[in-house]
């Protein structure tokens, strides 16, 4: 056992990403190419889809990337969205975009996504890409999954052989990250075991865990009970706790009962500063990956 677990920083991880993302737009624009262009598009004023946006803009500013956000009305025709993604498809001056999820109840998500353009589909949503990932392909990853792979990687935390248990099925999280982990790869070639809300015997699956992704949104879901010691503990939750101690009246709050948990696990990510950041970077490497299927010959030096 361990008197406390090494903290799986994000932040820093986060960090040296982005400024191997910012090497490569000044190699690509000192090779005469344009830098990378994101767009978000944001439908309506949703409070943490504005959060999310803003973030994703600051960090384009950071590595030198072209961004930009189409803001439309939360009472825009499903028809007038599919119109703006299809523009997007055919501007060649836009390397990526995304549609901020979630979208109004009145416009088919589903219809949405599948209207983005495969090559342009940085969050990795299209079935074309979440069909070569299932494959082994090269494609877009979605974001959070390949951030958590990208920390394990970088970290050297050995996932081949070990048992992970995911808590948590949704399509942008658990289920791409039990599927990663379980492909013929590095990282990889884990025995995966996803659990989600109609698993019995969770608590036994979670005891037997090597490493332990939190993908619920629960606060505190996972306490000293469900880590078997010595685990790796990737807590992905980030959900608004209210705080009256603090400005904004509210906290983030993840699935994991950190205090409680660090003491015993082998590794852990803080929330803040530990999926979220690396999450964020996914998104940046996916959009530098589209600037390199445009441009093929940068980033030769
Ligand atoms: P979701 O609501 O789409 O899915 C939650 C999943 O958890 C479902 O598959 C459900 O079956 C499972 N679940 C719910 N209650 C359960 C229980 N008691 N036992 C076992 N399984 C249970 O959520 P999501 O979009 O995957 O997000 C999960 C959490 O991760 C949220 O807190 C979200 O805010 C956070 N999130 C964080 C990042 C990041 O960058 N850190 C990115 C995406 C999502």
């Amino acid at each position: 056992m361990n008197d406390q677990a090494q903290i799986l920083d994000g932040k820093a991880l986060a960090s040296e990403i982005r400024e191997e993302v910012r090497g490569y737009v000044e190699r690509a624009v000192r090779q005469g190419h344009r830098p990378p262009k994101l767009v978000a598009i944001l439908v309506g004023n949703d409070g943490a889809s504005e959060t999310y946006v803003a973030a994703k803009a600051q960090d384009c500013a950071e590595v030198g990337f072209d961004s930009e956000v189409i803001r439309l009305s939360a009472h825009v025709s499903e028809q007038e969205l599919l119109r703006v993604v299809r523009s997007l498809n055919e501007n060649p001056g836009v390397d990526g975009f995304i549609v901020q999820l979630p979208l109004p109840a009145h416009i088919d998500e589903q219809k949405i996504l599948f209207s983005i353009d495969p090559d342009k589909d940085v969050d990795g949503f299209h079935p074309v890409n979440v069909g070569k990932m299932c494959l082994g392909l090269s494609s877009f990853l979605p974001a959070t999954p390949a951030g958590i792979l990208e920390m394990l990687e970088r970290t050297g935390v050995e996932t081949e052989g070990k048992h992970v248990v995911v808590i948590g099925r949704s399509n942008i999280v658990g289920r791409p990250m039990s599927i990663l982990l379980s492909r013929n790869a590095r990282p990889g070639n884990a025995t995966v075991t996803l659990c989600h809300s109609r698993s019995v015997h969770l608590r036994a699956h979670c005891q037997s865990a090597d490493i332990l992704v939190a993908a619920l949104g629960r606060p505190g879901f996972v306490g000293r009970d469900l880590v078997k010691p010595g685990a790796v503990v990737i807590d992905v939750g980030i959900t608004r706790v209210a705080d009256a101690s603090r400005k904004s009246g509210f906290r983030l709050s993840g699935d994991v009962d950190f205090e409680a948990v660090a003491p015993v696990a082998s590794w852990i990510t803080p929330v803040p500063g530990g999926v979220g950041p690396m999450t964020r970077a996914g998104l940046l490497t996916n959009t530098r990956r589209a600037h390199q299927m445009r441009f093929p010959n940068t980033d030769l030096e």
